[in-house]
């Protein structure tokens, strides 16, 4: 039998491969590896796609991030709230820049931000008075959207704005609102793995507001004003390559429809799994970018040592929180302050998830999985 792919990138080249070699050689030709037409031509399709007026190419996810806080000006003295349940890169940035990460706990559901929590957080930080909340940076994990009305309703009152980081959740909605549009400002992630990826690094920051996104466009091009050697702020090398705008125009073309298949794929899950493990949680009125189908079982390691065995790949997103990582650990409150982060990072385990999965492929996995759950 084959070996399964944990995601499977090499049909979809295949599927893509005479429109995507074309633009990658008239990238050659024309030679404009930088700035070149087709991240114009890409960052219109793109904000068009989500339905924002701005989409700013970028050079990675995190680079998205890091824009996004450097165009607010936040720095020393601020605090951030985030997940401890997340990608590093989220807290990462915050303190690249010197702002202070303030870790919130995560509903054990959905995975993601749990507005009671952040009220509680922002509450006790704002009565401590050493900082000043700035920011709330909300993840769409593993591809669902967060709870962006509620967690508005509790930042805005506090004064606190809302960065969304839609690195996992391109081709979400929240009520008919595609991600891209939930926040004032998204930043998403194009690494290869990624719902919408190329072939390298990239990403992109949207928002509706003009002038913030001519701040975004001069801080990823080291804060150039109006001429080339005007520098108008301090900015960062952060921008798209021309290659890489070339190889997400046409899939970006294939993304919702990659959406779809990764949303049968989901309910097969469900169907078969739904009796034997918790399956990820289907909140109303919200579109899942499934970049991660992710189960919980007690007595992780041990199934997903059996699956391995079966030549099964999984993945544990993530194994550690956030607050209990060695370079975060003096902002964080330890072990025990953010009970479900640490919990999740026990329970939680993703399944092989991409669009060009058969069925006979998804029967065998759920299968080997629910042999390993019953052979303890
Ligand atoms: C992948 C990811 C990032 C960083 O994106 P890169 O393009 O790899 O820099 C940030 N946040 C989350 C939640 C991610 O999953």
């Amino acid at each position: 039998m084959d070996a399964i792919p944990f995601v499977d990138l090499k049909t979809q080249y295949a599927r893509l491969k005479a429109d995507i070699d074309a633009r990658i050689h008239k990238v050659l030709d024309h030679g404009q590896y930088i700035n070149g037409p087709e991240v114009a031509e890409f960052e219109r399709k793109c904000a068009d796609h989500v339905g924002a007026r701005h989409c700013v190419g970028v050079s990675s996810g995190t680079d998205a991030l890091l824009i996004a806080l450097m165009a607010r000006g936040v720095g020393p003295g601020d605090a951030v709230f985030l997940p401890g349940f997340t990608y590093t890169a989220t807290a990462e940035v915050v303190l690249l820049i010197g702002a202070t990460p303030v870790f919130v706990d995560v509903d054990p559901d959905t995975f993601n931000l749990d507005p009671a929590d952040l009220d509680r957080q922002i509450a006790a930080t704002a009565r401590a008075g050493a900082l000043k909340p700035r920011m709330v940076v909300v993840v769409d994990l593993f591809g669902l959207p967060g709870a962006y009305a509620a967690i508005e309703a509790v930042a805005g009152g506090h004064g606190v704005e809302v960065l969304a980081d839609a690195a996992q959740s391109m081709g979400g909605a929240v009520g008919g609102r595609r991600v891209g549009t939930l926040a004032p400002m998204t930043a998403t992630s194009f690494f290869p793995a990624k719902p919408l990826g190329c072939y390298g690094d990239g990403g992109a920051i949207f928002t509706d507001d003009d002038a913030t996104a001519e701040i975004l466009r001069s801080i990823r091009a080291h804060g150039q004003g109006r001429s080339k050697y005007d520098v108008a702020r301090v900015g960062v090398n952060g921008r798209l390559d021309t290659i890489q705008a070339a190889v997400l125009i046409p899939k970006l073309a294939l993304l919702d429809e990659e959406r779809a298949a990764r949303e049968r794929l989901s309910r097969r899950y469900d169907r078969r799994l739904g009796n034997h493990v918790k399956v990820p949680a289907r909140p109303d009125g919200c579109v899942y970018a499934w970049a991660q189908y992710t189960i919980q079982i007690d007595d992780r390691d041990r199934v997903q040592a059996a699956l391995k065995e079966a030549g099964i790949p999984t993945m544990v997103y993530y194994p550690r929180p956030m607050h209990l990582q060695s370079a975060y650990l003096r902002h964080g409150g330890g072990e025990g302050s953010l009970p479900t982060s640490e919990a999740l990072c026990g329970r939680v385990l993703s399944l092989p998830m991409h669009p060009y999965m058969d069925d006979e492929t998804a029967d065998r996995i759920c299968d080997t999985l629910i042999a390993a759950l019953g052979a303890a």
